[in-house]
């Protein structure tokens, strides 16, 4: 075991693996070499989520085994956004974590664990300096992450919106965008290596540029990006608010062949009471004209959503307001969660007050639903030929997703035979699943 191998361990969301991502060009940009097993590391890095109380019971299983296996003279740090908001629970539930990094330092990985090798062994140390947001550059630091052909790329970091169920605001600060400049700078660096999509990320991507005083960023970022980085082939936007995909962005998204034509903007639910004890957007008026909008500009427009079930306060009929606002929009996918009571945020005072079993009977009947919504999006590709970014080779089936289907949360294009992985193949659609499509390869 060499003092200066670090593994880092990513948790949660798309959003954290590009932190770990950015901790990791810290670290050895500082002379530390990255391992993959944590055995074998000097130094484990677990970059924890917080989001809900299931990641953090995550979070809190992995910290605990990796304390419980640690070797001798190994050193644990505890970053994130379980450890920003819960920076003495966890210390004191996990006794054997060395070192304590709040999410919204991540850039100063290197120092934390320097002085964790220089300090007594037995101490704690936390790293948790009062800072309003979790923005940041740092010269020659990408803020993405790359997988076989896709890539990650934080457009900005924080959030200011009021949902009330959500604690996120708490941890992460207010909004931080970053200089457009980099974000192209890095979208051609990402080219030049052979990324073929790039996925906007952010907490709330329509934001963009609004602390810049930027009016309309995202759409004005698109422009950019499109302009200055012709040869990207796939650009995807992910996680838009509701109320703030403006005509300027459909215009956009419409006509510069590079971006996608899918979006996916949460929506939470599908009655107005219950959006607005989520202190939401509630007018559903503007999500129907939107998505008429959207599928006018753009006829082949696949749209993704999430929702949450078993809100405080939820009825019978509020859940059925929800079905049906999901069977008349449609959606080509929709993932849904059950409520997570988080203390601290908005909705604590409405406490948790549905019981266990009935989320879990809503969130069951919700999916089902959806995949019957689903089955038909997908029986209405039969057909099609569609370029498909092939993911995984193996047993003589190629794996790829078309634009219709975002890395990880939606469905595959499953084709025989072998393919290289990061490059297009063109496949005409010939069967279709709730989640997947099947095809044969034309090229
Ligand atoms: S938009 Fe709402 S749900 Fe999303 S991160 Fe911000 S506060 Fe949380």
């Amino acid at each position: 075991m060499n003092k200066n191998d670090i593994c880092i361990i990513s948790l949660g969301c798309a959003k954290n693996i590009v932190d770990s991502e950015s901790m990791g060009q810290v670290l050895q940009r500082d002379g530390y070499r990255l391992v993959a097993e944590p055995k074998k590391a000097g130094v484990v890095v677990v970059n924890t989520c917080g989001f809900i109380g299931d990641a953090r019971d995550e979070s809190y299983t992995i910290l605990g085994e990796l304390a419980a296996g640690k070797r001798k003279n190994q050193l644990i740090i505890a970053a994130g956004c379980l450890t920003q908001r819960y920076r003495e629970e966890v210390a004191s539930r996990i006794p054997g974590i060395n070192g304590i990094l709040g999410t919204r330092r991540w850039m100063d990985i290197a120092q934390v664990v320097r002085a964790l090798q220089r300090q007594k062994p037995g101490e704690t140390l936390y790293h948790l300096p009062e800072t309003p947001d979790s923005g940041g550059e740092v010269e020659g630091v990408l803020r993405a992450t790359r997988q076989a052909g896709s890539a990650y790329i934080k457009i900005a970091d924080g959030c200011r919106r009021p949902c009330a169920f959500c604690a996120i605001p708490l941890i992460k600060g207010k909004p931080v965008s970053r200089p457009t400049d980099s974000i192209i700078h890095e979208a051609r660096i990402l080219q030049e290596s052979g990324v073929k999509e790039l996925v906007l990320i952010a907490q709330d991507t329509t934001d963009y540029g609004s602390d810049l005083g930027i009016a309309d960023g995202l759409a004005k970022l698109l422009e950019q990006l499109t302009s200055e980085v012709p040869d990207m082939p796939w650009i995807r936007v992910m996680y838009a608010y509701p109320g703030y995909v403006t005509d300027r962005l459909i215009e956009v998204m419409a006509t510069r062949p590079q971006i996608l034509h899918y979006l996916d903007i949460p929506l939470q639910h599908g009655h107005p009471d219950t959006l607005k004890r989520m202190k939401r957007p509630h007018n559903l008026g503007w999500v129907r004209n939107t998505l008429t909008k959207m599928r006018t500009a753009m006829p082949d427009m696949s749209i993704r959503s999430t929702f949450i079930v078993g809100y405080p306060g939820e009825t019978d009929a509020e859940f059925q307001a929800l079905l049906d606002f999901m069977e008349e929009l449609k959606l080509d996918h929709a993932g849904a969660f059950p409520f997570s009571f988080e203390p601290g945020t908005a909705s604590e005072s409405l406490g948790d007050p549905v019981p266990l079993e009935v989320k879990k009977a809503r969130l069951e009947q919700l999916m089902l639903t959806q995949e019957q919504i689903s089955l038909g999006c997908n029986q209405a590709q039969v057909g099609r030929t569609l370029d498909v970014l092939v993911e995984g080779v193996g047993d003589g089936i190629t794996l790829g997703r078309s634009y219709r289907d975002a890395p990880e949360i939606d469905g595959l294009v499953i084709t025989a035979g072998d393919a290289e992985v990061g490059q297009f193949i063109k496949v005409k659609v010939n069967g279709a699943m709730a989640h997947d499509l099947t095809g044969t390869r034309l090229d």
